[in-house]
């Protein structure tokens, strides 16, 4: 049968891309993937070229360590490549147990579950922990995947200024009568490379019977005297908190994990559909996140050459007269504000052979466009002065 003649309309799918990607392109704001065509470290090659790099977050150079990649050939050997069901199915091999009993002593926790990664952990777990008539506070420069998951909750989302203590209270203070409070946060928050005053945010949210979310995707591995991230930065290591985590990141590997009490775990495992739907992490995953947590637990060598490294590049910025905040996490933002300027510089370190993509809108908010130097314990004093010396040429161009 024909469809009426006012049914047949043209395809409008094309037009709609085109448009939205123009608009994106008269921005500035317009994003493509770019292939890598060597494994990740602090050189990268992109086509014939070879470029240092200083973007990524394999802060302790784990991704490719020859550990990591040992125990997780070893597991493909031994278990095969996939899981082939979610954990609640047939997915849950033993080496979950193993991994899971790692983490929770890690973050000096009862109990642990992993997840697929830290963007399905944080969605899991934030959206089974609060619903319709609870109340979820969230500071406003936390990552995505927190505001994603917040969203999803269906609970009153309230976005307090960041790391505004009396905003947060305030917020408390009148919050209705029914219902639960979440206050979420990251740790080190990923764009700005600062911490979550923690021990406030506890003590307050213990004032208002508030439960606290604390995404530590930044700080796990590499951040406190055990690298046991930023409750152990703060001293906080038994405070009753949920702390999310990845693997992704200082581990080396992929992942996400939620630490707390047993009590939290059973409920999580009954109510969060990213673990409940999503098929379960292969083995060399699993046992390439345990090496991760083992050579980070034994060995602090990374995260002291990443202090001295942090330390030294910050006095050359600071030289330059680029303000760069003081602090423990590898992670320094220079925020040069419109999209266009951190665009330039972006292509004047790439002509130099320095990768460092700009951040922009929405990943930062509009007129904070930056370049997101990150730093790894692979990186040599030398790496960090052609850094410094590629910026300063491209100030003094502009000045
Ligand atoms: N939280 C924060 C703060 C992050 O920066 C990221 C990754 N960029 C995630 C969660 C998600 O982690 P994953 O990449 O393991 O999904």
């Amino acid at each position: 049968m024909r469809p009426a003649d006012n049914a047949i309309r043209q395809n409008p799918w094309p037009d709609f891309f085109s448009t939205v990607l123009d608009g994106l392109r008269e921005n500035g704001l317009h994003r493509e993937l770019k292939s890598m065509d060597s494994p990740i470290s602090t050189r990268v090659k992109i086509g014939k070229r070879t470029f240092l790099l200083f973007c990524s977050n394999d802060y302790l150079g784990l991704a490719s360590d020859p550990r990591m990649k040992k125990v997780a050939s070893e597991a493909v050997n031994l278990w095969g490549t996939g899981s082939a069901a979610s954990r609640l199915i047939s997915g849950n091999i033993s080496l979950y147990r193993d991994l899971e009993k790692d983490i929770s002593s890690f973050k000096h926790a009862e109990s642990s579950l992993v997840f697929a990664c830290g963007y399905s952990a944080n969605v899991g777990v934030i959206s089974s922990l609060a619903h319709k008539d609870d109340l979820i506070l969230s500071d406003a420069l936390n990552h995505a995947s927190v505001v994603d998951a917040c969203r999803l909750s269906r609970a009153d989302v309230r976005v307090f200024p960041h790391r505004d203590l009396s905003c947060l209270q305030d917020h408390l203070a009148g919050r209705p009568a029914r219902g639960k409070v979440l206050v979420v946060t990251d740790g080190v928050f990923s764009m700005d490379g600062d911490l979550a005053p923690l021990r406030e945010l506890y003590g307050v949210c213990g004032e208002y019977g508030a439960l606290l979310v604390v995404d530590d995707a930044h700080g796990t591995g590499v951040i406190g005297p055990s690298g046991g991230g930023s409750l152990d930065y703060f001293c906080m290591q038994n405070a009753d908190v949920v702390h999310v985590g990845t693997f992704s990141k200082a581990l080396g590997s992929l992942g996400g994990f939620v630490a707390g009490s047993k009590l939290l775990m059973d409920y999580i495992v009954n109510h969060a559909r990213s673990l409940i739907y999503s098929t379960a992490l292969p083995p060399s995953v699993l046992a390439a996140n345990r090496e991760g947590l083992r050579i980070v637990r034994e060995d602090s060598s990374g995260r002291e050459r990443l202090a001295s490294l942090r330390s030294y590049l910050r006095t050359c910025l600071l030289r330059l007269g680029i303000p760069t905040p003081a602090g423990p996490a590898p992670i320094l933002p220079l925020i040069i504000g419109s999209e266009r300027e951190a665009g330039l510089l972006s292509q004047h370190l790439w002509k130099k052979g320095i990768l460092v993509p700009s951040i922009r809108p929405p990943t930062v908010p509009p007129g904070k466009s930056r370049l997101r130097i990150t730093l790894s314990a692979l990186h040599s004093e030398t790496d960090l002065d052609r850094l410094v010396e590629a910026l300063e040429g491209f100030f003094r161009m502009g000045s």
